[in-house]
């Protein structure tokens, strides 16, 4: 039973660089087991972030993208027909609830409502995991504890979660960190030189300016690692910029006159 959780556990230190005091907050919000709600845009770090948690809590984490499409008996489990007959098999709620995991639902707004009112009775003092089609209830585990990532960004009046599922979770923000800290971290996971890292976090800073004025979404720190990644190469930065940063966010032919102005300002 034990090595279906061991495959979940994190043995390298991830390499996180804290922006406030998340870490902190967190270790808190950890110890009195509350579940959490990391809410900011995409590619800000906020699953390496739950990684370097779970690493540093030494617990193992349980990570489900969610989608449309994921019903309740995904996370939850169903019955599998074998040839023996048929089997229940756990689903990721259900194994981290029984085996003490952290469980992350990545852009859990992207669920249906009624696949994510699955998780209310692991949220309040309750802490317990109805498996309906088998006629189980389990118990959470000491260690189990909830976190989902959300992004406000995206939300709009169909989707958006429930106050009933928001207000089982703490909160805490993540943006894009302040100009020196994501130059460090462009720098060390891209391995380029800081001073490249940090043209290249100027350049999204101008494409964060755009936000709303042509662009739904600026230029993430995960777009940032791409494009050093391509430099890394020996790629020549503006053509690393064109393929990396300005291509994939905009198909508008105004907004990428307006990137690429800014990748040419800094290369
Ligand atoms: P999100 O989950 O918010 O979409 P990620 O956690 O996947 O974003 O972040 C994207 C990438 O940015 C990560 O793989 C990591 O390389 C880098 N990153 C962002 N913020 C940090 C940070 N504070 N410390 C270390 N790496 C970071």
């Amino acid at each position: 039973m034990s090595n279906i959780i061991d495959q979940y556990r994190i043995t390298q230190e991830p390499y996180y660089r804290p922006v406030a005091d998340e870490v902190e907050l967190f270790e808190a919000a950890y110890s009195v087991r509350m579940p959490m709600m990391l809410k900011g845009p995409t590619g800000c770090g906020k699953t390496r972030f739950v990684e370097y948690m779970a690493h540093k809590l030494n617990k193992p984490l349980i990570t489900v993208a969610c989608n449309e499409d994921m019903t309740a008996s995904d996370l939850v489990g169903r019955f599998l027909l074998s040839a023996s007959g048929t089997q229940w098999q756990d689903g990721p709620l259900a194994i981290g609830a029984r085996h003490g995991a952290i469980v992350y639902l990545d852009e859990v707004v992207e669920a249906r409502q009624d696949t994510t009112v699955v998780i209310h009775p692991l949220t309040d003092n309750r802490r317990v995991l109805p498996l309906e089609k088998k006629g189980e209830l389990v118990h959470a585990h000491p260690d189990f504890q909830i976190v989902i990532s959300y992004n406000p960004g995206y939300q709009s009046l169909m989707k958006d979660l429930k106050q009933s599922t928001k207000q089982r979770f703490g909160g805490l923000d993540f943006t894009y960190p302040e100009h020196g800290i994501e130059t460090e971290i462009v720098a060390h996971e891209a391995g380029i030189p800081a001073e490249v890292a940090g043209k290249l976090v100027s350049i999204a800073e101008r494409s964060r300016n755009l936000k709303g004025h042509g662009l739904d979404e600026g230029l993430s720190t995960r777009m940032l690692i791409y494009a050093g990644s391509l430099i890394a190469k020996g790629v020549d930065a503006k053509a690393a910029c064109r393929v990396a940063l300005v291509r994939p966010i905009t198909d508008d032919p105004d907004m990428r006159d307006a990137l690429d102005a800014a990748v040419t300002t800094f290369f």
